[in-house]
């Protein structure tokens, strides 16, 4: 039996148990990364507590299949945005193809993506492998009624829906709807503001490099239609969990239901996972705003990505979360105190199996209650205070880095990988250096010599480098 597992359902505005269809199992969905662009540390931040809901659903004892797509088409619709038309006009300049820019970008996306820890999708689909499953989802939304050609395109048409905005309370319903009117990209064709298209062979991208034939004329997919249609390809008529970002929410995931419970006439996905934003101190990170901050830029500054995902995971999914560099250092300096205890830690006799199992069960209390990932640190900082050998802290910091995927283990392995070295010697030898570097700034070389002198006297050799003082013993 699978432990007791609760978390924000966006649907029902609530925070609920969590009941799959089938016992044990889950049935995931994830909304993958477009890619015309880097991802940037926002976007990652969202992988991030996704696989932290995986990795903490398997801890509680279910067994998750993840389906993830690869928007590799069509994304160039109603969310208008430049960024994109650049990309395009850059592989235009840069003579490669959209493909080639595709490949690129997805490299890319899983570089970081992998960096921080998390775990791949069981399957990952690109959307230019099923455009014949789109084109059938369009025929029978048209068969059906739910949807209608108009100037060349097939829009979706949410009148057909009783309540079309399932995501929002009637505030925001009003709010949303006063937004939709006020939109100043009015597409003449619809016969609701709210229809949204499910297959261009007319739009403003004159140049979509892309292009398939279809029963409507040569066109591509609209952006939504590939998320129905990939989790229904690889996951069924139903799914247990969807995942996105709180921007998914309004219009992709409520254009995504529209069409997925219009096509099999009942209820389709009943739980839904979003997590916040990463602002910085301007605001909502974005990528329209000059160069992008990606994992991999973190780490060009010396940055682990996995003290990124240490980062990440002290703050809560549902609130927003402010990105800084000191913000960063501060994670830096906690992480490396973490893994330095970690490092100290003997393999010391028997794991106290009592023990090991009261504080997995508060790691699993934590974890299941609503992704509380920040009292599961707290409860790994409470093991390795706790009164209990070193042998059963190791064993409960790997059960616990199953989740928390921080390789605890492997960098205290590289820490002491170091020289052997006594602890006072080292302290010496650090004060040492900062006593030279001192001397040095206030230009007193012959301090600066003698430390040199005194430090070679005890075996210990200095170097000046470029990444600053080394040593060794010799
Ligand atoms: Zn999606």
């Amino acid at each position: 039996m699978a432990h007791k597992f609760t978390f924000y359902n966006t649907l029902s505005r609530k925070v609920e148990e969590f009941n799959p269809r089938e016992e044990g199992k889950v049935s995931m969905y994830t909304c993958g990364p477009t890619v015309y662009h880097f991802a940037h540390i926002g976007n990652i931040r969202t992988y991030i507590m996704q696989d932290a809901l995986i990795k903490s659903l398997g801890y509680a004892g279910y067994d998750v299949k993840r389906v993830m797509n690869i928007t590799d088409v069509g994304h160039l619709s109603s969310d208008a945005d430049t960024g994109e038309d650049k990309m395009l006009a850059g592989a235009k300049r840069e003579h490669k193809t959209v493909m080639e820019i595709a490949k690129f970008y997805t490299d890319a996306f899983f570089k970081d993506f992998d960096a921080v820890g998390n775990k791949r999708p069981d399957v990952v689909e690109p959307a230019t492998n099923c455009i014949p499953e789109f084109i059938h989802m369009v025929e029978t939304l048209i068969e059906k009624g739910y949807a209608y050609v108009a100037g060349g395109n097939v829009y979706f048409d949410t009148s057909k829906l009783q309540d079309y905005y399932v995501f929002s309370s009637e505030v925001e319903k009003e709010q949303l709807q006063v937004g939709v009117r006020d939109d100043v990209e009015e597409d003449t064709n619809k016969k609701n503001k709210t229809d949204f298209v499910l297959w261009f062979t007319k739009s403003k991208f004159e140049d979509q490099a892309l292009k398939w034939d279809s029963p409507w004329g040569v066109g591509y997919p609209g952006w939504h239609i590939e998320c129905s249609c990939i989790s229904m390809k690889h996951l069924g008529e139903f799914i247990d969990i969807h995942c996105g970002g709180v921007d998914n929410i309004f219009p992709h995931h409520t254009n995504e239901i529209a069409q997925s419970e219009s096509y099999l006439g009942h209820e389709w996905c009943k739980y839904w996972f979003h997590s916040n934003h990463l602002n910085d101190k301007s605001g909502k990170m974005s990528k329209s705003k000059g160069a992008v901050l990606t994992v991999s830029v973190l780490q060009e500054k010396g940055y682990d990505p996995l003290v990124y995902r240490f980062f990440c995971l002290q703050s809560h999914y549902r609130k927003p979360l402010e990105f800084s560099y000191e913000a960063l250092d501060q994670a830096t300096q906690a992480f490396n105190k973490l893994v330095k205890r970690v490092a100290e830690l003997k393999e010391d006799g028997a794991v106290d199996v009592a023990a090991k199992e009261k504080f997995e069960e508060s790691f699993r209390d934590a974890v299941s209650n609503d992704l509380n990932t920040s009292m599961a640190i707290t409860i790994l900082y409470d093991v390795l205070k706790a009164d209990i050998n070193d042998a059963t802290k190791l064993a409960l910091v790997e059960s616990f880095d199953s989740v928390l995927s921080l390789d605890l283990i492997g960098h205290a392995k590289g820490l002491s990988e170091g020289p052997d070295v006594d602890p006072e010697l080292e302290m010496f030898i650090l004060d040492a250096i900062e006593r030279r570097a001192n001397a040095k700034k206030a230009k007193d070389f012959a301090t600066a010599d003698a430390i040199r002198a005194e430090l070679l006297e005890k075996g210990v050799e200095i170097k000046d480098t470029r990444e600053g003082v080394k040593w060794q013993l010799i």
